[in-house]
């Protein structure tokens, strides 16, 4: 990939990014069978690929499995401790984050859950009070529960109502109405000069597809959101692929005028 182009200055931005395979370069749900179990490894393989089972409840059904096998809240949290992300990612948003000019707000929109990202920000130090790099994390909620199993849910529980979206979200979440629930929280699109999307999967296709001209989707070469974009079309934002973590500091560099 060729160094990025300049973009437009603006004065207020908001970057949102996904999680797994995009802010780091590596799965948290993986990672836990990888580090725990084998065995549960090649079950979520089997089950994840026969597409029989919603993804955040097969999650959430292996995780009672570790469980019973014997393994500790505790022991996942110190495996997702040791979770990767990349030095250029933390130094990148860093300074982004850190910028005055123009000012940078940043959400974190995964389908990962509440207790893996937290242990994997503050093992990183982006996490408060260290760093206050997120203004929210909207994902799906897991708790430690007395016995030390994580306990894990859907974001939008299969209790209540249902999200009503038609691109293809997972029942747990509809990351496009996320990102609109969050703007309007947070004084409206029209208070961001420009949305930044850093996405890798198919997933990240519904959000991307909700961005105006003058936005910018960051989509991972080679992952199911490029090939979403390119099958199915329709998206409007400023398109800018990359591969590898350096590649993405140097487009938030960019992004902040550096
Ligand atoms: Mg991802
Ligand atoms: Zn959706």
């Amino acid at each position: 990939m060729p160094a990025p182009a300049p973009f437009t200055p603006v004065k207020r931005q908001l970057l949102i990014s996904d999680f797994d395979e995009s802010f780091a370069d590596a799965d948290t749900d993986r990672w836990t069978f990888e580090c725990l179990s084998l065995p549960l490894r090649r079950k979520f393989q089997d089950i994840g690929e026969s597409g029989t089972m919603q993804f955040t409840d097969m999650c959430s059904m292996l995780l009672k499995e570790l469980h019973a096998q014997g393994v500790d809240a505790q022991q996942i949290i110190d495996a997702q401790k040791k979770l990767y992300l990349h030095p250029a990612m933390i130094r990148g948003v860093k300074a982004l984050k850190s910028s005055q000019s123009p000012k940078t707000e940043a959400f974190l929109l995964s389908n990962s859950n509440s207790v893996y990202l937290q242990t994997v920000l503050e093992a990183n130090g982006l996490y408060p009070p260290t760093f206050d790099l997120f203004t929210e994390i909207v994902t799906n909620p897991a708790k430690v529960e007395a016995n030390g199993l994580l306990n894990l849910s859907r974001r939008v529980s299969p209790d209540g109502p249902q999200h009503t979206c038609k691109v293809g979200c997972s029942a747990n979440m509809c990351k496009g109405d996320e990102l609109e629930a969050y703007l309007e929280r947070h004084d409206g699109r029209q208070a961001y000069d420009r949305l930044i999307y850093l996405g890798d999967g198919s997933n990240d296709f519904c959000p991307v597809l909700r961005l105006g001209k003058n936005d910018v989707a960051l989509v991972r070469k080679g992952y199911g959101l490029e090939r979403r974009i390119k099958a199915e079309g329709g998206v409007q934002c400023d398109i800018r692929y990359w591969q590898h973590a350096w590649e993405v500091e140097e487009l938030f560099n960019a992004l902040r005028g550096a």
